[in-house]
């Protein structure tokens, strides 16, 4: 079909596969771990919805909980159990979170975020690491300029500077630079990061570097934002808060808590979450927020993970990953619970100004072959792969003897 009345073809940028040189995948369905294109080629999903779909396509309890949703109603646009069920099922596995609040998108908590954060401080600064992404709103629609930590520029058109005046960005993994970025700007609302960057490929940040975050946090007053819209769940069974015990005032989820089904949610700190509209003067609101189709969907998620053999399975999935591709020279593979990444780099970068040495045709060359061999994986050098329940560990190492063998080949 001529795709000629959605700009661009697309939805969402990265689906043009531009940073790849190739045609878009036009998907046609997807089952289990599968992905299959209106040309009837058959793939193995990395892409996993962008990290949403940690049970792969079609899971049998999600489908469920679609069916009774069919039955029940897919929209109230009024207040249900479903909410308070997924809440407390996201509390079992995150016991520091006090409140929450659902919403329809990543883009949407970490824009409610810095509201919270501006409001609790009465301050405007932000601050971000190049590298890290937090959703479109304004204010994170940055890059660090070449002054570093006190240029930032637009990404985009169309941002007043009155915003993105307020926006500082430094480079990941930088104690000194977060240092020196706070002696300058001793006035900042919040400090937003990713603890696990999954938006320059995957790159965790050092548990020293977090640790050093916390402690400028409480010194100065300024609100610890944890962004685990992508690394929640994927990182670890929970959060990577739990898992480095480095514990933010506010935490951004999305992504696997919906099931596959649009979702954002703002958790935390009971004095913080209490600033939200109804109870405090922070607005925020939405006609889809909480619906009883995402939270069923999310719901049935998380009781999937929750199961010993699938979190096992995860694990084995990992490790045969790990051992066909750790051992390579000049490729590095990089793994963290179910997300991971393979880098045309000799050591696992830092920050996104390693990711950048990184040789672009190169990438673009492996992602046209291993395609043409079944194996998807997102069609950038910035973007996390996802490993999900669905998956064989037969065929994952087959894809991961393919994959070894595809990146020597580009290589040479
Ligand atoms: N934050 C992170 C870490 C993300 O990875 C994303 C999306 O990929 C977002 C925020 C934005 O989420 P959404 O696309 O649901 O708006």
């Amino acid at each position: 079909m001529k795709r000629t009345l959605l700009v661009g073809g697309v939805n969402s940028p990265v689906r043009t596969f531009a940073a790849v040189s190739e045609p878009p995948l036009i998907c046609s369905y997807a089952r289990g771990s599968f992905l299959y294109d209106t040309q009837g080629n058959k793939y193995l999903d990395f892409i996993g919805g962008w990290g949403a779909l940690i049970h792969g396509h079609s899971n049998p309890r999600i489908r469920r909980a679609l069916k009774k949703v069919q039955t029940s109603g897919i929209l109230y646009g009024l207040t249900h159990d479903g909410e308070e069920k997924l809440a407390n099922k996201i509390k079992s596995f995150i016991p520091f979170i006090e409140k929450i609040r659902f919403l329809n998108s990543g883009t949407e908590a970490a824009m409610t975020a810095i509201r919270v954060a501006r409001a609790a401080t009465k301050r405007e600064k932000i601050l971000m690491f190049s590298g890290c992404y937090h959703g479109h709103a304004d204010s994170f629609l940055t890059k660090m300029g070449s002054g570093g930590a006190t240029l930032s520029l637009p990404l985009s058109e169309g941002i007043p500077h009155g915003v993105l005046n307020k926006t500082i960005v430094i480079r990941y993994n930088d104690t000194e630079g977060l240092r020196k970025a706070f002696h300058d700007n001793p006035d900042i609302a919040a400090l937003i990061i990713e603890p696990v960057a999954g938006n320059m490929g995957l790159v965790p940040a050092k548990k020293d570097f977090l640790t050093e975050a916390r402690k400028l946090c409480d010194k100065f007053g300024t609100i610890l934002i944890f962004d685990e819209i992508m690394c929640g769940f994927r990182a670890s069974y929970g959060s990577v808060a739990e898992l480095y015990n480095i514990f933010p005032d506010i935490i951004l989820l999305g992504k696997v808590i919906g099931g596959g089904a649009p979702v954002g949610a703002i958790a935390g700190k009971e004095n913080l979450m209490s600033l939200l509209s109804p109870e405090g003067p922070v607005y925020q609101a939405g006609t889809f927020s909480g619906n009883p189709l995402t939270c069923n969907l999310g719901l049935a998620a998380l009781i999937e993970i929750e199961k010993n053999r699938n979190i096992n399975h995860l694990e084995n999935l990992g490790f045969i990953m790990d051992s066909i591709l750790s051992d390579t020279k000049r490729i590095t593979f990089v793994r963290l619970g179910s997300m991971c990444c393979l880098f045309f780099l000799s050591e696992a970068p830092e920050n996104r100004e390693d990711v950048d040495r990184q040789n672009r045709d190169v990438f673009s060359n492996f992602h046209k072959k291993l395609r043409a061999k079944g194996i998807l994986i997102p069609p950038s050098p910035y973007e996390t792969w996802f490993l999900n329940t669905a998956m064989k560990e037969r065929d994952i190492k087959n894809a991961a003897l393919i994959i070894r063998n595809t990146a020597e080949e580009v290589l040479n």
